[in-house]
């Protein structure tokens, strides 16, 4: 970090301009800017940077890594102020690595297959915990991108959901980056998919994860209950649409 006075003020600059355009994009859709939660996620940032972003207004970090995890959480220890922060995995769940993240984060946005899904479900049990998690699906059918199909979703929910260490909250996506026609119909596409699955399971999955710095107003506009956003949080060099 360059300068500590210098970055705060960076930081709640931007969150200024973030909020206002979360705004628009909600009162675009008749919805309540209330109903999205901002998940900053802090994977290329120190602990120092969160607890600025803390102290911007943040409440929510996302992290990616269980590593990475670990040493925000312990970082935090450093920042009295915010015990009680929310943290979130967002990111690839390897099975060696799910004792690291259970029982120590919010939710668990990327089970991104059934067997996964078990696994989390068991070794929550192990640690006396019921783990929230979402599905992360591959709306967009891009091969790069992981999680389920729509119709391996459709296929696994009755299973998925029965699992009891495990309760499902809803589903999260990631749109192909630079095309926001696709990325509209990606959010829409998991949003439709939600409706389907709400009536097969009759869980009310209320959240849906979706978009990022580059889409998070298309999102807002299409449903998203969560929006996570990394570079356009913390990184000055990030030029905002
Ligand atoms: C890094 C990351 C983000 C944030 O992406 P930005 O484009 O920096 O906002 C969101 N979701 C996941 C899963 C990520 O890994």
């Amino acid at each position: 970090m360059e300068d500590a006075e210098s970055y705060r003020a960076f930081v709640a600059e931007r969150r200024e301009r973030i909020l206002s355009r979360l705004a628009d994009a909600a009162a675009r859709a008749g919805r309540d800017p209330a109903e999205v939660t901002l998940l900053a996620v802090s994977k290329t940032v120190g602990p120092e940077e969160v607890a600025l972003a803390w102290e911007a207004g943040y409440r929510a970090f996302g992290e990616n890594r269980p590593q990475e995890l670990n040493r925000k959480l312990e970082g935090a220890k450093a920042y009295p102020q915010m015990a009680g922060a929310r943290f979130d995995m967002i990111g690839n769940l390897q099975k060696n690595k799910i004792n690291q993240v259970v029982g120590r984060v919010a939710l668990i946005h990327s089970i991104r297959s059934e067997e996964l899904a078990r696994e989390v479900s068991q070794r929550s049990l192990t640690h006396d915990v019921v783990s929230d998690v979402l599905l992360e699906v591959n709306v967009s059918g891009e091969e790069s991108k992981s999680g389920f199909s729509p119709d391996e979703a459709r296929e696994a929910a009755e299973r998925v959901v029965a699992l009891p260490g495990i309760r499902v909250q809803g589903l999260m996506t990631m749109a192909p980056a630079g095309q926001p026609d696709v990325a509209r119909r990606t959010f829409c596409g998991l949003r439709e998919l939600a409706e389907d699955l709400r009536a097969r399971t009759g869980l009310s999955l209320p959240t849906l994860s979706c978009g990022m710095s580059d889409d998070y107003p298309i999102a807002v506009e299409e449903g998203s209950t969560v929006v996570r956003l990394g570079r356009i949080v913390f990184d000055p060099k990030y030029v905002m649409a």
